[in-house]
């Protein structure tokens, strides 16, 4: 009788962790200081890669396109509730420079996600991707930045993504990317996980990770208007 015993002790113990997890998330928009800062902010989001281009399979269900689109589409709803407009680089699974003057050009999508960002009234730009590592073992979460006004941005967008997520702190990096080095808004790109990793991987693909993520860029976000920006 001692096994059966503690396995319904072990599964009512993982029932009751999910159980606090779930209610720690959904209590979490109303514990994150400064939203208030978010009102009348323009925030450009740009979900990586697209339409033909899937980004990174990994070992996970979902690619890195659909991934970082499912977190992108939690973070507008998320920053409009707290009155920011959110401009997004595609809103689909499509390249963001499909029907643009970008079209057919090399780094044309890349291109289509500069002139988004720098032709709108945004007033920071945040590019999300997840990580691949030819080491299955490396997992983690890091922000890129480039410019000096990167900088602050990327710190504080770490900052709360590791809180909220409990990822692995791969810091803040200086990057010479294309969508870093070309707009003139304050950018940071950060990468989520690694979809190289299979616990990460998983993790990525569910919807209640994917609102982990996007909390944690909005605590950071309005963390970044409160300090002033
Ligand atoms: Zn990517």
């Amino acid at each position: 009788m001692r096994k059966p015993l503690i396995l319904y002790s072990s599964i009512w113990a993982t029932l009751l962790m999910l159980g606090l997890f779930a209610v720690s998330s959904w209590g979490a928009p109303q514990r994150i200081p400064g939203l208030e800062h978010l009102q009348g902010k323009v925030i450009v989001l740009d979900p990586g890669h697209g339409g033909g281009d899937p980004g990174t399979l990994g070992v996970g269900p979902t690619t890195e396109a659909e991934n970082v689109l499912a977190i992108a589409w939690e973070l507008k709803a998320m920053l409009e509730r707290y009155g920011a407009q959110v401009i997004m680089t595609r809103q689909t699974d499509a390249s963001p420079s499909l029907g643009t003057q970008f079209d057919g050009e090399r780094n044309g999508q890349l291109a289509a996600r500069v002139a988004t960002a720098n032709r709108s009234r945004g007033q920071i730009y945040i590019s999300l991707h997840n990580d691949w590592h030819d080491q299955s073992e490396v997992q983690g979460t890091s922000v890129h930045y480039y410019k000096s006004q990167d900088l602050a941005l990327a710190e504080v967008l770490q900052e709360h993504l590791v809180r909220q997520t409990k990822a692995v702190d791969l810091g803040v990096r200086r990057s010479n990317f294309y969508v870093l080095r070309n707009t003139s808004i304050p950018a940071a790109l950060v990468e989520i996980g690694f979809l190289s990793h299979p616990d990460e991987a998983r993790l990525l693909a569910t919807p209640s990770y994917r609102l982990e993520v996007a909390l944690g860029l909005l605590a950071g976000i309005s963390a970044y208007f409160a300090g002033g920006f």
